[in-house]
């Protein structure tokens, strides 16, 4: 289906994606497959199974079905310099499975400061049990990274823009650093690229080895599925592979088949979620009771340069510093009925919750005049969207 002369573009290759007549047959939409035991012919046949490693015949039902493959080819058509995608029950699943597949017990990973709370929970429990040290640096070191080098980094997680505090990292420079070790000891780079989809940011060919998605957010997109995905280029491909089949790892195939329903509309709903979420920061920070706006596209948030080089477009979670405390944070939240209380986001459906960044940082010191609101906006009209906010703040000034 690839032409090489006229490269699809991205809102194309979200609909041809994973759909070879070979892999899942003449059906638009593949249909969930699902199965455990492959019969076969007889024991040379079965013998003759058990040797491959492929994908694209059924082997056993942990190596995934048709349904998970063409999920994984239609993410894996998204990131130029692809070659595999690995499918996880969730995307805290992806991290620690592709975080796994790079790390050794006595090497030391690098994490952003930044980085979404149980990405961090899981390096300083499980991976410090495990004999890695996890060091925290802060999201906007660039190329200065290489400054915390040492003969054990075996790893870097970056997240970027923070899903709290929406600081952009300068990508291509830390992967630039990382990859002027080489020769000395490798040093791979992963990113959670969760807030901008491949859609938005593709991960590959800005230097990353590894790119993360917390699926069940906008590949979802209809706030009722957990998945992850690790898309790597061929150097990773077999240690990503091998690790995430070694702990036994699958996304269900009806899952699988909701996902890839979901990431039919991606690109619409992503421009649907951008143009909102752009209004509506707009239109906050304008408001006399909001401090400070946390927005990549917006140009005081730190990191705005670096967005408008190397990402084509804004999604729909952001923040606000919303002035006064919690008790008033908690006052205008509760008072919303359109924005629903509740974690996770990528849905079609618009959220609202009080965040507390201070908590999650240890390299860098982060304080605001007021309380961090994070808004998910969603599909709904703008104007009831306000009108919403609105009633949040009118319950401020009458109390
Ligand atoms: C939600 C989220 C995850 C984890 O995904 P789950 O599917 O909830 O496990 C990872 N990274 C970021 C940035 C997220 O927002």
């Amino acid at each position: 289906m690839a032409d090489p002369e006229h490269p699809q573009k991205p809102d194309t290759k979200i609909i041809t994606g994973g759909r070879r007549k070979a892999l899942t047959g003449a059906v638009v939409n593949p249909p969930v497959w699902r199965a455990s035991t492959h019969l076969y012919e007889n024991v040379a046949a079965l013998n003759e199974g058990g040797n491959t490693n492929e994908d694209g015949r059924f082997f056993y039902g942990r190596r995934g079905a048709p349904t998970q493959w063409s999920l994984a080819e239609a993410l894996t058509e998204l990131e130029p310099g692809a070659h595999g995608t690995m499918l996880y029950p969730s995307g805290v699943a992806a991290i620690a499975g592709a975080l796994l597949a790079v790390l050794q017990p006595g090497d030391v990973l690098l994490m952003s400061d930044n980085a979404y709370d149980p990405s961090r929970s899981f390096a300083q429990g499980f991976l410090k049990k495990w004999g890695v040290e996890t060091r925290f640096f802060d999201p906007l070191a660039g190329a200065g990274i290489s400054e915390l080098f040492c003969d054990r980094t075996r790893a870097i997680l970056m997240e970027s823009p923070g899903s709290l505090t929406f600081e952009v990292s300068d990508i291509p420079a830390i992967c630039t650093a990382a990859k002027a070790q080489q020769g000395k000891r490798e040093i791979v780079t992963l990113l959670d690229n969760t807030w901008a989809t491949p859609y938005f940011f593709t991960a590959l060919d800005k230097g990353v080895d590894m790119t993360i998605l917390a699926a069940t957010k906008y590949v979802v997109g209809h706030s009722d599925v957990m998945a992850g995905s690790v898309t790597t280029g061929k150097r990773h491909w077999q240690a990503l592979r091998a690790t995430a089949q070694t702990l036994g790892q699958i996304l269900s195939p009806d899952d699988a088949y909701l996902a890839a329903r979901g990431l039919r509309t991606m690109a619409v709903r992503l421009k649907a979620h951008e143009a909102s979420a752009l209004e509506i920061a707009r239109w906050l920070s304008d408001r006399p009771e909001v401090a400070k706006v946390l927005h990549p596209a917006h140009p005081d948030c730190p990191g705005h340069a670096i967005w408008r080089r190397d990402f084509t477009g804004s999604s729909g979670l952001f923040s606000f510093v919303l002035k006064g405390d919690q008790d008033s944070a908690a006052r205008f939240v509760d008072t919303l009925e359109l924005f629903g209380i509740g974690f996770s986001w990528g849905g079609f459906e618009s959220l609202a919750v009080p965040k507390r960044p201070e908590h999650y940082r240890s390299a860098t010191h982060w304080a605001c005049d007021g309380t961090v609101i994070r808004l998910q906006i969603g599909l709904e009209d703008v104007a009831d969207l306000k009108a919403d906010l609105e009633r949040g703040f009118a319950a401020l000034s009458a109390a």
